[in-house]
């Protein structure tokens, strides 16, 4: 049996691309410089696959910045004004990725989105109306042909057009029905392109069709296709999808002329079903995908196995064995993991060690009775004997979770009377989100107590120090609830995990995010409980600085979870369980030390909605919003729970958040021309919203017109009693001088509004 590869990590094994890019983007580095750090990371990619016996290694999975504008480029889908700014071809592509300062203006860079359920995000291509579509790139041929310059062939792959047309932002009039024919027309040029250099295979990577599709949609994916395979001559067509299972479209893509299907069977539910019910072609190759592109666990080759036996039962006959997607969501090798004892590590498979898995699994599936293999057995191990994850204490305590554990009393209405009372805030009380600017001596300050160059007590009382100036700056400019400013935070995810038991850490488990950023998730490793308490002595403290209320800060258990690589040997639903219980123990804690305004911030909550409709809250809001709950029903009445999202991109899910019965919502707006008020109203939300009223992302100081303006918007959608006023995000990536200025222009706003009218 052969084995394949989607594609593979980029960034570097040491993050190498990420710092020669950030060197040219500083002018300290030359094209040259950039282009050979590009051609180091494909040999590294295709040479690792190479060695450990991979026979479809992709090319063209490389990028700069990000594939699918990567895609855009090579059909000349370049917005007039990156063109206008006649730079070089390579640095239009990084104007569009990263914007560019030109003067005193400023072209901003295309938008971002999250790609598909991952945390990688892409970058979004905008196509006008008067965009010439031309197959003008050749990315895809010199990739291939570098490869075959190192003796290795290639299949070359590249985003699909259906997935294409989908991801496309249409500026102007026309849309995807304008646009099928034309860029099937262009990509069938690049097949020409592709078959004169007698490449074998293409990967056409078409991840849409794992969301729900109806029947337009589906007519569109088919005329494309027949019209692109028509046009076809020796290169072999692979259609690759991941993320999913494919069960709108399973009968459409086994009747075109493909050559090989890639069909994911970690992730896709149905998969093997749909495999069963409806056969498999018999002239085609089967891509299966059941080595997990996306977390860092060893594949339990005794499912793999049985997988691959079963579809053999079912007579499919030619199967090639792939990663469920690609590589580029998982971090490079185990080999940098020096610190951990192999205790751990032989848990675990990153990139390079899921190509051994891939080798190892085709192998065996060729051995007579590979059942007694000392591979197999080793591998049979490994999961049997996970013993020290498990703490029986926290998993009867998930275990005795009761209905009513879910359940805040008294209700909304009713706390917010009392909230009312006590409180005694002014109309528009303004807050901000949590954190203030970590400057320079903020991250000094903890590197040095990481290093040991400083004690316990010199890294406390700088960060309590801190925390006092920033009270007194609050004050000074007048907000109603204070925060104590988040300095003891590198991260809002990793600063709790470290203060949990059941995580583990890695040193070099980098996995790009997007551009030259990468994050480096924690592991959840077993189950997870509170060892201490984590926040209660820097609120206390900072509660002490002021008469005013100083809001408590937590991350909350989905964002938690979201943010780790979890485990797989027990549900997500579970383990968000076990993190919210300790997130529950630190509420109950902060609230006992006379913290009266708690913040939970769940700011990843979108992350892993299911990507079919249908799945989300069978699949997950039926959970995850539950787990928030817990954790905030054992407050009083009197304790006022507020959350905060990033983006506000939850406009169809608004009944999911109110169900989060938290007492205030703060979230991005600024940007997202208030669209979201008018669900609110409509769906008649009942938690009281702070919709951020400036935008943190760049270092712009808001005028005091410009806020009252958005504030006099909002009120139109927000009764007054329920509107709060406070940034869109956290403010740790700021500046203080533009964050004191922009927070007093805030304050003016609102006294305005008030009618206070204090100049
Ligand atoms: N409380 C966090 C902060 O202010 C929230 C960060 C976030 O939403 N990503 O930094
Ligand atoms: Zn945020």
């Amino acid at each position: 049996m052969k084995t394949a590869v989607i594609g593979f990590p980029r960034i570097g094994k040491e993050r190498e691309l990420k710092f020669t890019l950030e060197k040219y983007f500083k002018g300290e580095c030359s094209q040259a410089d950039i282009y050979a750090e590009a051609d180091r990371q494909k040999e590294y990619g295709h040479s690792k696959q190479n060695e450990a016996g991979i026979d479809f290694i992709s090319s063209n999975d490389f990028s700069f910045y990000d594939g699918v504008l990567d895609t855009a480029v090579l059909f000349n889908v370049i917005p007039k004004r990156y063109e206008e700014l006649g730079l070089s071809d390579i640095d239009t592509y990084f104007a569009m990725a990263r914007g560019y300062q030109k003067g005193d203006g400023n072209v901003k860079a295309l938008a971002m989105k999250k790609w598909f359920n991952t945390n990688y995000h892409y970058i979004v291509p905008e196509i006008e109306d008067d965009t010439e579509v031309r197959f003008v790139g050749t990315k895809p041929l010199a990739e291939y042909d570098y490869a075959l310059s190192k003796g290795i062939k290639t299949k070359t792959a590249i985003v699909g057009p259906f997935t294409f047309l989908k991801l496309l932002k249409y500026t102007g009039t026309k849309s995807v029905e304008d646009y099928i024919d034309i860029f099937t027309d262009e990509y069938i040029k690049l097949i020409a392109a592709l078959d004169e250099k007698n490449v074998e295979w293409l990967q056409l990577d078409e991840p849409w069709l794992v969301k729900d599709i109806d029947e337009k949609e589906k007519t569109e994916f088919v005329k494309i296709y027949k019209k692109l395979l028509s046009n076809k001559k020796s290169v072999k067509v692979l259609i690759q999808t991941y993320f999913g299972d494919v069960r709108d479209v399973y009968d459409e893509i086994a009747g075109l002329d493909f050559d090989g299907i890639g069909l994911d069977f970690v992730e896709g539910k149905k998969t093997l079903s749909l495999v069963q019910k409806n056969g498999f072609p018999n002239n085609k190759i089967l891509f299966a995908g059941l080595v997990n592109g996306k977390n860092i666990w060893r594949n339990n080759y005794a499912k793999t196995l049985e997988v691959l036996e079963s579809l053999k039962s079912f007579g499919v006959n030619d199967i090639v064995l792939t990663t469920s997607c690609s590589l580029l969501h998982v971090p490079y090798t185990l080999e940098s993991e020096t610190d951990l004892s192999s205790d751990y590590t032989k848990h675990f498979a990153f990139a390079q060690e899921k190509l051994k898995e891939l080798k190892e699994l085709a192998d065996l599936f060729e051995t007579d009775n590979y059942k007694e293999t000392e591979i197999y057995k080793q591998n049979i191990k490994l999961f049997e004997n996970r013993k020290d994850s498990v703490n029986k204490q926290v998993q009867d305590r998930v275990k005795a979770i009761k209905e009513e554990d879910y359940v805040r009393l008294p209700e909304f209405n009713e706390r917010e009377k009392i909230q009312k009372e006590l409180l005694k805030l002014p109309v528009f009380p303004t807050t901000t989100i949590g954190s203030f600017p970590q400057t320079q001596d903020v991250r000094r300050n903890r590197q040095k107590y990481r290093k040991g160059e400083i004690s316990r007590e010199e890294y406390i009382d700088f960060n309590k120090k801190k925390i006092a100036e920033c009270i007194a700056l609050q004050e000074e400019i007048g907000l109603d609830v204070l925060v104590h400013g988040e300095f003891e935070r590198n991260d809002m995810v990793e600063y709790f995990g470290e203060h949990l038991d059941g995580y583990v850490f890695t040193k070099k488990a980098w996995v790009q995010s997007y551009g030259t950023r990468c994050v480096k998730p924690p592991v959840i490793w077993g189950d997870v409980s509170r060892k201490e308490a984590i926040t209660v002595n820097w609120s206390k403290y900072a509660n002490s600085c002021t008469d005013k209320p100083v809001k408590g800060m937590l991350t909350g258990p989905v964002t938690i979870l979201n943010w780790s690589f979890p485990r797989e040997d027990i549900s997500l639903e579970e383990s968000t369980l076990q993190i919210a219980l300790a997130i529950r123990d630190e509420v109950l804690d902060l609230e006992a030390n006379g913290i009266g305004i708690i913040q939970i911030d769940e700011a990843a909550l979108r992350e892993k909605l299911p990507l079919r409709k249908s799945d989300w809250y069978s699949q997950y809001l039926d959970w995850a919003i539950p787990s928030f709950r817990l954790v905030t029903s054992g407050v009083k009445p009197e304790t006022q729970i507020h959350t905060h999202m990033c983006y506000s991109e939850f406009t169809d899910i608004i009944p999911a958040i109110d169900a989060m019965d938290a007492d205030v919502i703060t979230f991005e707006a600024s940007r997202s021309d208030l669209q979201i008020l008018d669900s609110l109203k409509q769906h008649n939300f009942k938690t009281e919203v702070g919709p951020g009223v400036y935008d943190i992302h760049s270092p712009r100081v808001p005028s005091v017109e410009e806020i009252v303006n958005a504030l006099t918007k909002m009120r139109e959608k927000v009764s007054d009693q329920k509107l709060w006023v406070n940034p869109d995000c956290g403010l740790k990536t700021r500046g203080d001088k533009e964050t004191k200025e922009s927070l007093i222009n805030l304050v003016e706003a609102t006294r305005q509004l008030r009618g206070e009218k204090i100049s």
